[in-house]
């Protein structure tokens, strides 16, 4: 079966605070984060001549129009710990963006299945959430888990 996996890497500056952390991450400090959103589809539209869409699963601009306002919104500038109502570690950055972005591409009824969202910290520090009941309904068109994949 065919599989296209499309990444979009969106980049932003901000501020956090790990108030438990045992180290230095306890203290008030600032990244210049790389968020890489990563979708999927088995079907792209046909390449005939004439459709803007052609030969693609989806528009990357369309991926960047959807996602860049919920950078603008929370992420860009802003201290994490108070814009995004988490413990923002990595992995809760990754998991509050997975399900932003994902309600944002179902709303706009983009023709595709966030696969992954990456958040990394530094240039050597990064972290990859997936919500796996997403990806095994992938090519429902209900968007539920199959019937064999309920267990
Ligand atoms: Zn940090």
């Amino acid at each position: 079966m065919d599989t296209w996996l499309l990444t979009k890497t969106f980049r932003f500056e901000a501020a956090h605070r790990l108030t438990e952390h045992d180290g230095k991450c306890a203290r008030l400090h600032g990244h210049s984060w790389v968020m890489r959103v990563t979708v999927g589809g088995e079907r792209i539209k046909p390449p005939k001549m004439r459709e803007p869409k052609s030969g693609m699963l989806v528009d990357y601009a369309d991926l960047k129009s959807a996602v860049s306002p919920i950078v603008e919104k929370y992420l860009d500038h802003y201290y994490l710990n108070e814009t995004l109502n988490i413990y923002p570690t990595s992995e809760e950055i990754a998991k509050w963006a997975y399900h932003k972005i994902h309600f944002e591409l179902s709303r706009l009824g983009l023709p595709c299945v966030l696969e992954s969202v990456g958040i990394d910290e530094t240039c050597t520090s990064s972290c990859r959430y997936s919500y796996q009941a997403e990806i095994a309904a992938r090519g429902d068109e209900s968007g539920l888990p199959k019937e064999d994949e309920k267990k």
